[in-house]
């Protein structure tokens, strides 16, 4: 046995060193509820211990793991805390916590079944389950990969793969080059990422044609161009700056018979679906062929947890297909040909242990709950001298505005100022606007009112400043 190999083993099986680490993850967890939102500016400049140049020996485990608690944690962003409404950030259930903490210990890659039983049993349970609660087709497979940016990637080359070969060209033997052109057509406001997946597959961002939407960033139903089998439709469900969903059954009357690939993405929103009192919006999704959605923001499981769900199982695995001699495919799932990776986290086990632990009942409620503190948020706002609500509060986001741009910024920027809580700034409709995101299920009505009078105070001063 070397030096090294009798160090590693004695810390491997240190339980105190992981114990104790345990017990300050709780720690901050508990701090979580009453520190600052945003790091200050001292921890912030305590960074700088980490400029160092590589380490030529080693160190003990304690003492890095010692440095990394003491100075990184102070410079985290507390989105565990319930004031976070930045993005859209979801927080982490205690079950998820602990079953990726289990399952950090197991460190599985899950490519095939044959490297990881548990997790290809486990994929294959929630797949189920995912189906049911979204109201999919039983054709329906799913992929667990890192996010909704992956899972947009994976459910447009799915739609590309089974376009081409509806019209005759392998596109994974023959590539873009000379191929017949395919049509992108999708709303305004259609999320960045979607963007990115666009331009990774060879489409260009140039060949989207964009139809206008409307008040609430939906797309307008009547402004679709006539969709035909070369057309892949992206719709939104969740629109990232007012949360809106798209008018599935309109879309759908128009679109279904086309022979168009159709992706619906629902990062966060697909979750209403989940909601008795919300799945209205989400009504018709049933039709599309392919859906993003995230674990890790409404339903929060750690982060990075992303699911794409395709009705066309060829499809999506003929996208995402690889071969190799030394390949085990089992007769039972083995997730690498649902996902661009190969070795992949066993991120199964979160989701999983999210889901079991709020059963169907639960996340209703914390779906529920998200969209009343959201909604809470903004009669709170509504009520502020100079402040106005730009969108119909129909989910989990408020978009927020001053008077003038220059107004919202100085609000936006105080109010971070405050750390009392976090929220982001964006461009809407042609205003600068204040964004906020309600996704964790910590946030309390407290915490949303103590929150909303932050608002209030910089927003006396500011206009106490104007005044005087
Ligand atoms: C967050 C988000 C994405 C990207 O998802 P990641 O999990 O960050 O990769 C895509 N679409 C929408 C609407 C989002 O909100």
């Amino acid at each position: 046995m070397t030096d090294l190999q009798k160090r590693l083993m004695e810390d491997q099986l240190n339980t105190e060193l992981f114990q104790e680490l345990v017990h300050q993850g709780v720690a901050y967890l508990r701090e979580a509820r009453q520190r600052h939102v945003y790091p200050t500016a001292e921890a912030l400049e305590q960074l700088s211990v980490f400029d160092e140049p590589l380490p030529v020996h080693a160190a003990a485990a304690k003492t890095i793991l010692h440095q990394l608690h003491q100075v990184g944690a102070p410079a985290t962003v507390t989105s565990a805390g319930g004031r976070y409404f930045g993005f859209v950030t979801g927080g982490a259930l205690p079950a998820g916590i602990g079953a990726k903490l289990l399952g950090t210990f197991w460190d599985q890659g899950t490519a095939m079944q044959v490297m990881s039983p548990i997790a290809a049993k486990l994929e294959g349970v929630v797949e189920k389950w995912l189906k049911q609660i979204f109201g999919l087709p039983d054709s329906t497979v799913a992929g667990f990969v890192t996010g909704s940016s992956a899972a947009n990637l994976c459910g447009l080359a799915a739609g590309r793969f089974r376009l081409y070969q509806n019209l005759g060209w392998e596109v994974a033997r023959k590539g873009l080059v000379n191929a017949p052109s395919l049509k992108i057509v999708t709303g305004r406001e259609a999320h960045s990422t979607l963007l990115k997946a666009i331009s990774l597959l060879g489409f260009g961002v140039d060949s989207i044609t964009y139809v206008d939407t409307d008040d609430q960033g939906r797309l307008r139903p009547e402004l679709l161009p006539e969709p035909d089998d070369r057309t892949v439709l992206i719709l939104q469900a969740g629109n990232v700056n007012s949360g809106s969903f798209d008018d599935f059954r309109a879309i759908a009357a128009r679109a279904e018979k086309a022979g168009a690939w159709v992706h619906i993405d629902g990062a966060f929103g697909l979750w209403a679906a989940a909601a008795q009192k919300l799945s209205y919006l989400t009504d018709g999704i049933g039709f599309a062929h392919s859906w993003a959605v995230d674990g890790h923001k409404t339903l929060n499981t750690p982060y990075d947890c992303g699911i794409v769900l395709c009705r066309d199982p060829e499809a999506l695995r003929g996208a995402l297909h690889m071969q190799g001699g030394y390949l085990v495919t089992g007769a039972q799932r083995d997730g690498m040909f649902f996902t661009p990776d190969m070795s992949r986290r066993a991120r199964i086990l979160e989701l999983w242990a999210v889901m079991k632990y709020l059963g169907q009942a639960g996340i209703d409620e914390l779906v529920t709950t998200l969209h009343e503190r959201a909604c809470q948020f903004a009669r709170g706002l509504a009520e502020v001298p100079g402040i106005s609500i730009l969108n119909d509060v129909v989910f989990n986001q408020v978009v927020v505005a001053a008077d003038s741009d220059e107004m919202t910024e100085r609000l936006l920027q105080r109010v971070q100022e405050q750390r009392v809580c976090w929220v982001g700034g964006s461009s809407w409709r042609g205003r600068r606007v204040i964004r906020i995101s309600v996704c964790s299920w910590a946030t309390t009505e407290e915490d949303v009112a103590v929150s909303v009078k932050s608002f209030e105070k910089v927003m006396r001063t500011l206009q106490t400043a104007q005044g005087g």
